[in-house]
């Protein structure tokens, strides 16, 4: 067993890190209030890889494994956890759905874009009345033949207004329950496909959520993804990678509060002394380094059980139950241990602690973790 980093995953993190620091920091907070997020920056990550991380580079990708893409998602997600949802969402739930089950037509007409960062991609689960129940799907695709009349409405769609291309889970026939679910792949600009107004949020801000509508979409025969009745083993295998990605969006926003909560102890003066050397505020520390690397190495242990061809169901529910959670408990003590500064957006903090939120809720809440989890070990 070798805790160490290889020379290249330490590069990795560090080309993320600096694009980071010099990217994504100097107009975050702006971008929060405006809920924005400009192109540049989504030419500029994919430009150095991170739009196509794990993607073979015959299709353009960077061919790089998932403790890589762990690596650079903690490093965007500690300056700014709506720069790192996008990559997550194109990387692990989009290139990857389309590169491990897509034909070699849809590969090369939509990964090899998707990949580079020329085009962004979403992914369609969630319905108004199918969240956590995703099987309960009312969007239906009907077969008339040549091609799939696509109808219903998706919502909470991570890049919904940016994307070229969403993957869109639809009820084929209903008779067959979740076997008969199937996965699409939609065009922006498709006639009857209407991308509704931007949600406005509590975090992850300059991230682009939208509710999306299909009337009378349709969708040839040849942009199914796999056999017939796939689609929700697409869905819940993709997830399953989706969960590292999110997992380490949290570690990522959880060491970058404790690493702002570090230095401002170490600054700050009360009675006399730097805060840090009040034990009320050292064990806060001690317990924040501790947790992130409790969380950091499960996080780690589900890209490793990926990387090795493992099942990886029950490793990512367990790095995303757990690194949510600790990103929760300790973006608010990072704010305690700013005391008001910790209430301003200028110190960051309050940003990421409303960011920590949404990690215990998509791609799957905690409970629903939980439930992944409990099987799992019920059935061992
Ligand atoms: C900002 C944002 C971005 C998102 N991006 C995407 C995206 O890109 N694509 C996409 O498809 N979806 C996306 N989602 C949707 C997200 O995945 C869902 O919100 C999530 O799965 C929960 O579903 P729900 O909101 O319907 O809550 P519900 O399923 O209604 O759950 C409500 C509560 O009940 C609990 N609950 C439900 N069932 C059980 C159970 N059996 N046992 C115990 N507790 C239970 C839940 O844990 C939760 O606490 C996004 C959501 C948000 C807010």
């Amino acid at each position: 067993m070798d805790f160490n980093l290889s020379e290249e995953h330490l590069m990795i993190r560090d080309a993320a890190r600096e694009f980071a620091q010099t990217e994504l920091l100097p107009e975050v907070i702006e971008r929060d209030n405006k809920q924005e997020f400009p192109q540049e920056l989504v030419k500029k990550m994919g430009d150095l890889g991170f739009m196509g991380i794990m993607v073979d580079p015959k299709y353009g990708g960077s061919g790089m494994d998932a403790v890589s893409y762990v690596l650079i998602m903690e490093e965007l997600s500690k300056i700014d956890a709506s720069a790192s949802v996008m990559v997550s969402v194109n990387n692990s739930l989009v290139c990857y759905g389309l590169e491990a089950f897509g034909t070699e037509e849809q590969k090369q007409k939509y990964l090899t874009k998707l990949a580079t960062g020329e085009s962004i991609g979403a992914f369609c689960l969630s319905e108004p009345e199918a969240g956590s129940d995703a099987t309960s799907q009312k969007t239906t695709a009907i077969d008339q033949g040549d091609h799939y009349l696509l109808n219903g409405t998706k919502n909470w769609i991570t890049n919904g207004g940016r994307s070229d291309f969403y993957l869109v889970i639809a009820q084929t026939d209903k008779e067959k329950g979740h076997r008969g679910i199937n996965a699409f792949i939609i065009e922006k600009g498709m006639e009857g496909f209407h991308i509704g107004p931007k949600e406005d949020k509590l975090g992850i801000r300059g991230s682009d959520t939208h509710t999306l509508q299909f009337n009378d979409v349709k969708v040839p025969k040849e942009n199914r993804i796999g056999d017939d009745g796939f689609g929700f083993k697409f869905a819940m295998k993709t997830l399953s990678g989706g969960r590292i990605g999110i997992a380490a969006q949290a570690l990522g926003i959880a060491s970058g509060a404790y690493e702002l909560a570090l230095k401002y102890s170490k600054e700050r003066k009360a009675f006399g002394t730097e805060i840090a050397n009040h034990q009320a505020i050292a064990f806060k520390l001690a317990d924040m380094y501790t947790d992130i690397e409790a969380a950091r190495m499960l996080v780690m242990k589900a890209a490793w059980d990926k990387d090795q061809g493992n099942n990886y169901d029950m490793s990512s529910a367990m790095a995303k139950l757990k690194a949510s959670d600790v990103a929760m408990k300790h973006t608010v003590e990072a704010v305690q241990i700013h005391g008001g500064n910790g209430f301003v957006k200028e110190y960051h903090v309050e940003r990421l602690m409303r960011d920590a939120k949404i990690t215990q809720i998509y791609e799957g809440t905690s409970e629903i973790q939980k439930i992944v989890i409990s099987r799992g070990v019920l059935r061992d």
